[in-house]
């Protein structure tokens, strides 16, 4: 992967941006996607922020390399912090972590969205800890994508402002990965049915605690609901 070129997954995240947006990717580790938005001209801006000095670092070699100094500025900070207001930034990515990390991340800095208009968040589990930030937060959800690349499955969620409510289902599965059922949406809820019935099986014997009991009915809860949907 590259700035030319990059991965199917960050691929599928630059194709949520809009032409001319002015594009803040948080976790930017070599910054290939703002210079890949900026070489293609999708975007007009971008500002690469990192919280690691060494990705940091390799974010700013690459943008130097590249050219793209003017377009592209990179800065070391926790999360949305790296956004300052006169960027006027109104697309924020968060790609490539946890989906409790980058709920965190939206969280902490949420006043450095007031100018943002779309947020384009890949998580790569717990996408309902997005979800749930999302509608706590008053954005909703305009589209959503699966995709398997490297046998690893990975969700893209795109807010924009906005009030929806969403059931129980919704949240955990995406609203619009549930309407389309793609054989990879498939194949990853398979994979988590298989996984939940490990670890219900593996409660069974433990000491019954109430963490115990409760995980376990949370577990038969997102079986018995997923399930469903995948015998449907
Ligand atoms: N976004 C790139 C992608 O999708 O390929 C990089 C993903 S990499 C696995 C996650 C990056 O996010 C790491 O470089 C990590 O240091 C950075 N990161 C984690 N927490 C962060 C935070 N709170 N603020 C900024 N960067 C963060």
């Amino acid at each position: 992967m590259n700035t030319e070129r990059l991965s199917d997954r960050l691929a599928a995240v630059a194709s949520y941006v809009e032409a001319g947006a002015v594009v803040a990717d948080i976790g930017s580790d070599h910054a290939y996607l703002p210079c890949f938005l900026i070489n293609t001209g999708k975007a007009q801006k971008a500002v690469a922020g990192e919280v690691v000095k060494g990705p940091f670092e390799s974010a700013v070699k690459n943008v130097q390399r590249k050219g793209l100094s003017d377009a592209v500025t990179v800065r070391l900070a926790n999360g949305l912090f790296a956004i300052e207001d006169h960027d006027a930034v109104d697309t924020v990515v968060i790609a490539g972590m946890g989906g409790t990390l980058i709920a965190s991340i939206l969280e902490s800095g949420k006043e450095k969205l007031q100018q943002v208009k779309r947020i384009i968040a890949q998580p790569n589990l717990h996408a309902k800890a997005i979800r749930e930030w999302a509608v706590s937060n008053s954005w909703e959800i305009t589209d959503e994508a699966i995709l398997k690349e490297d046998g690893k499955i990975y969700e893209i969620i795109v807010l924009e402002r906005g009030q929806m409510t969403y059931d129980e289902l919704d949240l955990l599965a995406g609203p619009f990965l549930l309407a389309s059922k793609s054989a990879v949406f498939s194949e990853k809820w398979n994979r988590e049915l298989v996984e939940w019935n490990r670890v219900l099986r593996s409660l069974e014997t433990a000491d019954s605690t109430a963490a115990v009991t409760l995980k376990k009915e949370q577990l038969k809860r997102q079986i018995e609901l997923v399930g469903k949907v995948l015998e449907s």
